[in-house]
């Protein structure tokens, strides 16, 4: 096959293009009436649609179909049928009618529901998103769905996601009638940026803490790390390029527009992002995404890493998710534009956005909330716990004249007649690139940095949206009711600028001297997920959402329950595995170690009085370690198995402040013995081998 990337890219794609071929002029238009304006699809059209897809997909190879959906288990699940339906004198009939199309019926009982499942009901379906493509993936049709319960509980990450971009397309095309402006659509645009970790996949095979839990458990530091700084956008290692070069094409063929590959700052660590597209369909495609690193990973040799902090003491991964609204003519709404009018329209927008950021931090903190994710917020590589946000320089300095109703001295100083300045036509780069900034404007869009590498942008991404949507229904309220709406915008302005400015920082995250101004400011600081994740059911929260009908509050119980299970889940294999690697092959290989050193001194003795210095050493020092160890791990399992029963909560806070520090104490007498063992007697490869032998 041809590597032509006009041939390539969205080549096992059903698009627009596929379908205008594809399908008569009235099945094409009917269908489109569904995409854009969610007008359901009457069933002879689904039948001929759904045939069309048949022999399309047949005719690039595919065997089976399947609804693609995201459960709340973080991954994407998928339920495999054939085309065949039968057999005519021997020959095959293919079938795939429109109802199979549109809804899938599924178990959704060993899917995570939270209790929605005691309430409600057992059976869950999935249902067509007919606005992200159906694709072709290892000889299969996939049909993007969203995933419910028979009475109409999502079950799912994508299902807020759909109904957020419904809420804030509604609320923002209210707002922007008020400034002239029909457009029909608001749209939520995003573009994530993936971070992962490639090694060898002999090496990966050989850890079981990687293998069990996705992260290293024990591992000393190398004598070399990322303090160099030489991996940052070093030079591609051949066999990395390769898979570079190959992950690029297999993503182009289902139509995700991967755009830009680098290294990253730890060693072994690179970057993926594609080009911005409509949420949902982002969404679906860094599932994809994923999805595709981790198999072409496999293909080079490699084992893909997406987890948040695989390796200690080396940066984690994360993804931005960069968001954005454009209405449906392609216009950015975050584009600060060059005439007053666009200003005042521009200006609203980041307010509502300011607002939204700052009531809900916890909403924001509570969406990127995971055991793997704890590790990296607030260590010095990614963004503090505590949410606030960088507005850059100059647009600070936009703020603080609206607030002291001066003029804005910048390059630009024409006021508008309402008092508005108007703003300098930011590029892109003037605005500081500051890193450790959980929420960034950058020039024409948001980047939101907390996600973890792992993590759904589904879940951020529902919460910006609802926030924005309800601050502009707010904002719709007020200006609705004014009588001369070019004076009650700027002062609408105004006032959320000085009401929610304590939110704005654009100063050192990182800084111990944030941390005591961010409290003096009351901003959260939810350090870990048990902190965060009860915030979720706090009322002015059930309230929005219920508000902006994004989630129920049996909806929002049940991800409550789900995230708080996960993570103690997660806490429990991870110390079960260190316990298991402790007993079963740390503590041998020492034995085995110090064993050989003793018969080496006895050897030794026996022809001379000698006084194998080393050998005596090593046997005093790795006995004493390997008993604490010993200690440590015992009491990390008694720890383990005495667990609080019954209270999810309960038993988080346990993990969190019980298991955690007593799985730490354990690492630190094994990483340390580590140290001293022989290599060719530890049992796994070593950090050094893992992130420098690629
Ligand atoms: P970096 O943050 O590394 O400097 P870029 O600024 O190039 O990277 O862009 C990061 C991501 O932001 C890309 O995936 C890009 O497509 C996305 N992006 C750019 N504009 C928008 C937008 N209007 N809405 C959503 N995402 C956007
Ligand atoms: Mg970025």
């Amino acid at each position: 096959m041809s590597n032509n990337i006009r041939d390539v890219f969205g080549s096992e794609v059903f698009n627009d293009y596929v379908m205008k071929k594809k399908l008569d002029q009235d099945t094409y238009e009917e269908l489109h009436k569904t995409i854009d304006s969610g007008k359901p699809l009457d069933s002879n059209i689904a039948n001929k649609v759904a045939a069309a897809m048949k022999d399309w997909a047949i005719e690039h190879g595919a065997t089976h179909y399947t609804h693609w959906f995201q459960p709340l288990t973080g991954v994407t699940a998928e339920k495999h049928d054939s085309f065949l339906s039968g057999s005519d004198g021997g020959s095959p009939i293919l079938e795939f009618k429109g109802k199979e199309l549109i809804k899938g019926e599924s178990d959704a009982s060993s899917f995570p529901s939270g209790g929605l499942r005691a309430t409600f009901e057992a059976r869950g379906y999935t249902a067509w998103d007919p606005t992200s493509y159906a694709f072709i993936k290892n000889e299969t049709l996939y049909i993007p769905t969203a995933f419910c319960s028979y009475s109409g509980e999502a079950l799912d990450t994508k299902t807020p996601l759909l109904r957020s971009m419904e809420a804030v397309s509604r609320s923002a095309c209210r707002i922007l009638k008020l400034f002239g402006n029909q457009t029909k659509r608001v749209i939520s645009t995003c573009g994530p940026e993936q971070e992962y970790f490639l090694i060898d996949r002999d090496m990966y095979a050989r850890r079981k803490d990687l293998i069990y839990t996705g992260r290293t458990l024990y591992g000393a530091k190398p004598p070399k790390g990322q303090e160099l700084e030489d991996h940052y956008y070093g030079m591609l290692k051949t066999r990395v390029q390769d898979f570079m070069r190959d992950i690029d094409i297999e993503l182009w063929r289902v139509g995700v527009m991967a755009k830009t590959e680098h290294n990253e700052v730890a060693p072994s660590q690179h970057e993926l992002a594609p080009i911005f597209t409509t949420a949902n369909i982002a969404s679906d495609h860094n599932q994809l995404t994923m999805e595709l690193l981790r198999r072409v990973a496999h293909r080079h040799g490699f084992k893909c890493l997406m987890h948040e902090k695989p390796f200690e003491g080396i940066n984690g991964s994360g993804k931005h998710d960069n968001w954005s609204l454009s209405t449906a003519e392609g216009v950015n709404l975050f584009e600060p534009g060059s005439t007053p009018e666009d200003n005042a329209q521009f200006l609203l927008f980041l307010c509502a956005v300011i607002k939204g950021v700052n009531e809900y931090q916890d909403l924001l903190r509570i969406s990127v909330a995971s055991a793997g994710n704890d590790h990296r917020l607030g260590a010095n590589e990614a963004p503090p716990a505590i949410i606030s946000m960088f507005l850059g320089d100059e647009l600070d300095e936009i703020l603080n004249s609206i607030i002291k109703r001066e003029r804005y001295l910048g390059y630009k100083k024409t006021d508008m007649e309402t008092g508005v300045n108007v703003l300098p036509h930011f590029l892109r780069d003037t605005t500081d690139r500051n890193r450790t900034s959980p929420f960034a404007f950058t020039g024409n869009k948001f980047e939101f940095r907390s996600p973890g590498s792992s993590q759904s942008i589904a879940v951020p991404t529902t919460m910006i949206n609802t926030i924005v949507a309800d601050v502009l229904d707010e904002f719709y309220e007020e200006l609705s009711e004014a009588e001369n709406l070019s004076e009650a915008i700027p002062e609408l302005i105004r006032r959320t600028i000085i009401e929610n400015k304590d939110i704005i920082f654009n100063g050192d995250g990182y800084s111990k001297e944030w941390l005591e101004e961010a409290e003096r400011r009351g901003l959260h600081n939810l350090a870990t997920t048990p902190d965060a994740l009860p915030h979720l059911l706090d009322e002015k929260n059930v309230e929005l959402f219920e508000r902006q009908g994004v989630y129920s509050r049996a909806e929002l119980e049940s991800r409550y329950v789900i995230n708080l299970e996960n993570y103690c889940k997660m806490i429990r294999i991870e110390s079960l595995t260190m316990i298991e690697m402790a007993k079963k092959d740390i503590l041998p290989a020492v034995s085995t170690y110090v064993r050989k050193m003793a018969e080496a001194v006895s050897c030794a003795r026996s022809i001379a009085d000698v006084e194998c210095g080393f050998e005596v050493d090593m046997i005093r020092n790795l006995t004493a370690l390997s008993t604490n160890m010993y200690k440590k791990m015992r009491s990390l399992e008694e720890l383990t198995q005495s667990c609080p029963e019954n209270d999810n909560q309960k038993l988080a806070e346990y993990y969190k402040d019980t298991i955690i520090p007593a799985m730490q104490k354990l690492r630190l007498v094994a990483d340390e013995i580590e140290t001293l063992v022989g290599e060719k007697y530890w049992p796994y490869p070593t950090y050094g081998k893992m992130l420098f032998a690629v």
